[in-house]
């Protein structure tokens, strides 16, 4: 591993950083204080001296900031040659990214440009106990096992997904400093121009099981199409919004719009009834902060049981259809 310092690449939220920025400089201040090294955040686009300060009270030792009206919108040219600019003055060890869809984009570029290993979709890093490795823990076999990935270059890159550490407090005693950067951009280096948002209203479906109060998610643990009423009858009994994981989604037994995690929708409800449901992480990370939650899984080592509040043992084919009738007689 280098000598140079622990970089976040922020991401924007309107006039605040973003959730996921947050999140991940959580766990980059962890890491730079167990090594040793600074925490430096990068924030590249215009009119963003609030996000630069929000850096700041949110834990960074240093803030990067460039700020140009070239960078108003992400374009991935641009924002890439502004980075490695960076990378090459300030000699970054690690630099830790959101897995967004343009932090995906310039992660990729970087590592190539740069010649440098990345690893993608994070979902925990670490240290070796002697602290002269990072193991970089993201999921494989469609999340059911997680692998230990090392990187070989001495600069890494990691992205990391939403959800995956809890975010740092706000500490307005924070010292920092701010460094202002200039992008060194042109016109030339624009080869595409942002025109507009397309204002797109939000699915219905999708609005309702986001403010819902409480929400029945179903699960392959359905096994088929033709069981799927279950879900819907015990949600219809309750007054509830129907979720589904994602292979149920993906496998069109509900509209895709109702899938439930890390990329589905992340609901809150205060009731979440999970039937047929593994518990993996990214369904988790979808629905974890409900108020109440309760699994119905016919495997007592189901990992879903872990997050649960309250675990049923059953066989949902036998415990649904009793638990609706009872509803209805009450
Ligand atoms: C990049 C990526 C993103 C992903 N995003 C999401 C996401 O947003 N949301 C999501 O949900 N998944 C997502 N996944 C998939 C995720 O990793 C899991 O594969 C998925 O959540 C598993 O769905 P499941 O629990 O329905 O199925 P399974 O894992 O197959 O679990 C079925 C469960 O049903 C139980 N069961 C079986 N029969 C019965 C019965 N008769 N009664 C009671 N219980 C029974 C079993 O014990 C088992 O626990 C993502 C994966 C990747 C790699």
């Amino acid at each position: 591993m280098k000598n140079g310092n622990i970089w976040v690449i922020a991401e924007r939220n309107g006039d605040t950083l973003s959730n996921i920025t947050i999140e991940i400089m959580s766990k980059a201040k962890e890491l730079s204080k167990a090594l040793d090294k600074k925490l430096s955040v990068v924030t590249i686009g215009y009119e963003n001296d609030v996000i630069a300060k929000e850096a700041g009270v949110y834990g960074a030792d240093r803030v990067i900031q460039v700020n140009d009206k070239l960078l108003e919108h992400y374009t991935t040219l641009p924002f890439t040659k502004v980075i490695l600019n960076l990378i090459d003055k300030y000699d970054p060890a690690l630099i830790m990214i959101p897995a967004t869809v343009n932090g995906r984009d310039f992660a990729g570029r970087i590592c190539a440009k740069n010649n440098t290993g990345l690893v993608a979709d994070c979902h925990d890093i670490k240290l070796t106990d002697d602290k002269s490795d990072i193991k970089f823990i993201r999921p494989t076999f469609d999340g059911k096992l997680f692998s230990d990935v090392r990187i070989s270059s001495e600069r890494m890159i990691a992205t990391v997904g939403k959800g995956a550490f809890v975010r740092q407090l706000r500490n307005e005693d924070n010292k920092y400093d701010i460094i202002i950067e200039e992008s060194n951009l042109t016109e030339e280096d624009v080869k595409t121009t942002f025109v507009d948002f397309e204002k797109s209203d939000m699915d219905p479906l999708l609005e309702s099981l986001l403010n819902s109060k409480v929400v029945v998610s179903g699960g392959m643990g359905l096994k088929s199409a033709e069981n799927w009423h279950l879900v819907e009858e015990l949600a219809e009994a309750l007054g509830a919004n129907v979720g589904a994981t994602k292979p149920v989604a993906d496998l069109g037994w509900c509209a895709k719009e109702l899938q439930v995690g890390v990329t589905g929708a992340v609901v809150k409800p205060d009731v979440y009834i999970a039937l047929g449901i593994s518990g993996a992480i990214q369904h988790i990370n979808g629905m974890k902060d409900s108020s109440v939650i309760i699994a119905v899984n016919n495997d007592p080592e189901a990992p879903i049981f872990k997050t649960a509040h309250y675990g049923i043992v059953a066989d949902l084919f036998e415990f649904v259809p009793k638990l609706i009738e009872k509803i209805k007689a009450l």
